[in-house]
């Protein structure tokens, strides 16, 4: 500070990393940002912060970034820097060219879930209304889409049920899949402080997470399970609740369709669901699950905090949906202190998917089949939208490799570092026509492209996000874009470079057109957001002033539905050749693919992925802690030092995937959520040898 001077100005704005959405004071001295204060006015961390949104923001000043567009004609020549509109021209004639010759859905879009709401609705608006298809897609996709299908499937949205104040009545949290201290630390932070007011904690996690610390030791159950048996354990936390009759009868019978209960108890009082059935398959001690399952059905309010431990499954919705049997068989929705509370990864992968960006939806989760909401659409864009709902990512790359799909725009994503089964990901890129990378630096994926368009920060733009919660916060612009212009308005140049007539002049407009076409929308405007600091959807005509609490008279979708939810096992087998399951995570001071964190001050604090192996499981391999190893599967293998742990159970091992060096995504499998082709990142067999290095 002392270097930069005393800060004469601030802007008050929101975190780009998790989707806790803390509000920061960025803190001027006239250009020259100075320093991010948490903003004790902000409703999701009332002045807290952690380090990734207090110092890790220096990647937008970094000398990677890229502030011209470049172009070339192919990916074997290298990239000649051009302006702007030289580059969008060079985009559009090849776009525009590849719809001709191969038909309007050879064209496709990926998003981020990083982006602005408004971004990300203007970005599917390109695909439908210029692109003329539905072949749009977020990076949602590989992290909590089966929480939208689960959620949608039984209580009616996608959507966490609770506000984070709700923390503060939790009796028992039920934490699975999540490791909030590294992921959530902000809201982690409330979590630990309710456990040390003695609120009881059970942990489902196959590592040994730092929150089981946090309560008291007679008061935490920890099940470490074996990676990929979620829905074998919760389904077996049900037997015990409908067998040992400690199910909400009263809850059930007013709030959810009954018949459906009775089908889901029959199935579920199968001794073949019972905990001692199935301790074996999941690794899990049938005395702690029955011991556990009593705690939550009857320790008062009982809360369900899951991530992407939960999602990133071949049944990720399947799980998703066994929790929300849980929550409704014990009467846990509809007030403080309860719920299903998705904990999202990115800042705003809750907006990125309320705002239409998934193939078969239009914004507020509404079916492209359905005419009268195309019809909304319609009348708003004046064009005529594809009934057909669009390709997945995974599907996107599939069928560019079979040589139908060509030209790809691909915004804030990083896919060939971040999607699973690396190798098929670069086949795809590398046999479109066309592949557009916006982004703030030359990524992986841009080792593929034909045209680079260079963003801009978050420091560098206006827009909205939308958190956890469901919190629409502002994100204020605080520098101009060093680049020449907002992500959004970038796009508005591509679209226009296509033909398209749009004249948005700020980012206001466009929430404008979100709330007339999108009902749970409709009342947020910028000035209420002003008046209020932050909004909670719905906020529209019947809750003017937002939802802090869904569900608390009926669900969404009328009466809450109980799903069958048998365990299937996942096609990925360990065996004598790759004897361990690995799972992966990420730790505090980092984020995702690290394109962002390693570019900062926090980059001291993790030089290097490591693999975290339990000493039984080390010592049998001749390992120590410090030794370089090779991790192996039947998909690829990497090189990185290993972590020697007793937090792993044996025979499971953990990393990260924060350093391209590492690229651990080379060994997971393209195995995937039968519901939403999210990928199975938490399970892949592997095996473990010593190593001389990279
Ligand atoms: Fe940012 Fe999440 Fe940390 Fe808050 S908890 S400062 S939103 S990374």
């Amino acid at each position: 500070v002392a270097e930069l001077g005393t800060p004469d100005r601030e802007v008050v704005t929101t975190c780009a990393y998790c989707g806790v959405g803390c509000s920061f004071k960025a803190e001027l001295n006239g250009d020259q940002l100075v320093r991010m204060t948490p903003w004790k006015h902000g409703k999701a961390n009332r002045g807290h912060s952690c380090v990734k949104g207090r110092f890790a923001y220096g990647y937008a000043e970094h000398p990677d970034r890229i502030l011209n567009p470049m172009i070339r004609d192919s990916i074997d020549e290298p990239w000649r820097e051009v302006s702007w509109p030289e580059a969008l021209a060079f985009a559009a004639q090849r776009m525009n060219g590849i719809r001709e010759k191969y038909g309007r859905r050879s064209l496709g879009v990926i998003t981020s879930s990083r982006c602005t709401n408004e971004e990300t609705y203007l970005v599917q608006k390109l695909t439908r209304a210029v692109f003329l298809n539905n072949n749009t897609d977020t990076c949602a996709r590989v992290c909590h889409s089966p929480t939208g299908y689960g959620l949608g499937q039984t209580f009616g949205t996608s959507a966490g049920t609770q506000d984070f104040d709700s923390v503060e009545k939790v009796d028992v949290a039920l934490v699975i899949g999540a490791n909030p201290t590294d992921g959530h630390p902000v809201f982690a932070s409330r979590l630990k402080k309710r456990l040390r007011e003695g609120a009881k904690l059970i942990v489902i996690d196959p590592r040994r997470i730092d929150m089981v610390k946090s309560a008291h030791i007679e008061a935490a159950h920890h099940l470490p399970l074996t990676p990929g048996t979620n829905v074998a354990v919760v389904t077996a936390l049900g037997h015990v609740i409908v067998t040992e009759g400690l199910y909400d009868e009263a809850f059930i019978r007013e709030r959810c369709d009954w018949d459906e209960f009775q089908a889901y108890a029959e199935f579920v009082s199968d001794k073949r669901h019972a905990p001692e059935s199935t301790a074996l398959l999941t690794g899990v001690n049938a005395q702690e699950l029955r011991a556990a399952a009593r705690l939550f059905a009857k320790g008062g309010n009982g809360a369900i905090y899951y991530g992407l431990g939960v999602t990133e499954h071949s049944q990720g919705s399947t799980t998703v949906m066994a929790l929300a049997n849980l929550a409704m068989m014990t009467g846990n929705i509809g007030r403080e202190g309860v719920g299903v509370n998705p904990l999202r990864g990115q800042n705003n992968v809750q907006g990125s998917c309320d705002m239409g960006s998934f193939p078969h939806e239009l914004p507020g989760y509404r079916h492209v089949k359905l005419p009268e909401v195309r019809k909304v659409f319609e009348d708003a864009w004046g064009v005529e939208i594809d009934p057909e709902p669009g390709l997945r990512i995974p599907n996107m790359l599939d069928a560019a490799v079979e040589g139908t799909f060509k030209g790809l725009y691909c915004q804030g994503e990083d896919i060939l570092q971040s999607d699973p089964d690396t190798r098929h990901v670069a086949a795809g890129l590398a046999a479109m026509e066309c592949v557009i990378v916006h982004d703030l630096f030359l990524n992986e994926t841009a080792n593929y492209a034909h045209v680079f368009l260079p963003g801009s920060s978050f420091l560098e733009k206006n827009g909205t996000f939308t958190n956890a919660e469901r919190r629409i916060n502002r994100v204020r612009k605080v520098m101009a874009p060093k680049n020449g212009y907002e992500d959004w308005e970038v796009t508005q140049l591509l679209a226009n470079a296509m033909g398209a007539g749009w004249a948005y002049t700020h980012p206001e407009q466009i929430m404008a057109e979100i709330a007339a076409t999108t009902p749970s929308f409709a009342g947020v405007t910028y000035d209420l957001l002003e008046q209020k600091g932050s909004v909670q959807w719905p906020c529209n005509e019947e809750h003017p002033e937002g939802t802090p609490m869904m569900h608390v008279d009926g669900f969404m979708r009328g009466k809450g539905r109980f799903i069958v939810t048998e365990y299937v096992a996942t096609a990925e087998r360990s065996g004598p050749r790759f004897p361990l399951l690995l799972t992966t995570g990420r730790i505090l001071s980092q984020y995702n693919v690290g394109a962002q964190t390693r570019r900062t001050s926090n980059s001291v604090w993790h030089e290097q992925d490591l693999l975290e192996i339990h000493p039984h499981d080390a010592e049998n391999r001749g390992l120590k802690d410090g030794d370089w190893i090779k991790l192996a599967s039947r998909s690829g293998e990497t090189t990185l030092k290993a972590s020697v742990t007793d937090k792993m159970s044996p025979g499971v091992v953990y990393t990260t995937f924060h350093h391209p060096d590492t690229q651990a995504n080379v060994v997971t499998t393209d195995y995937s959520d039968w519901a939403t082709n999210c990928p199975e990142y938490k399970v892949t067999a592997v095996q473990v040898s010593p190593s001389n290095g990279p």
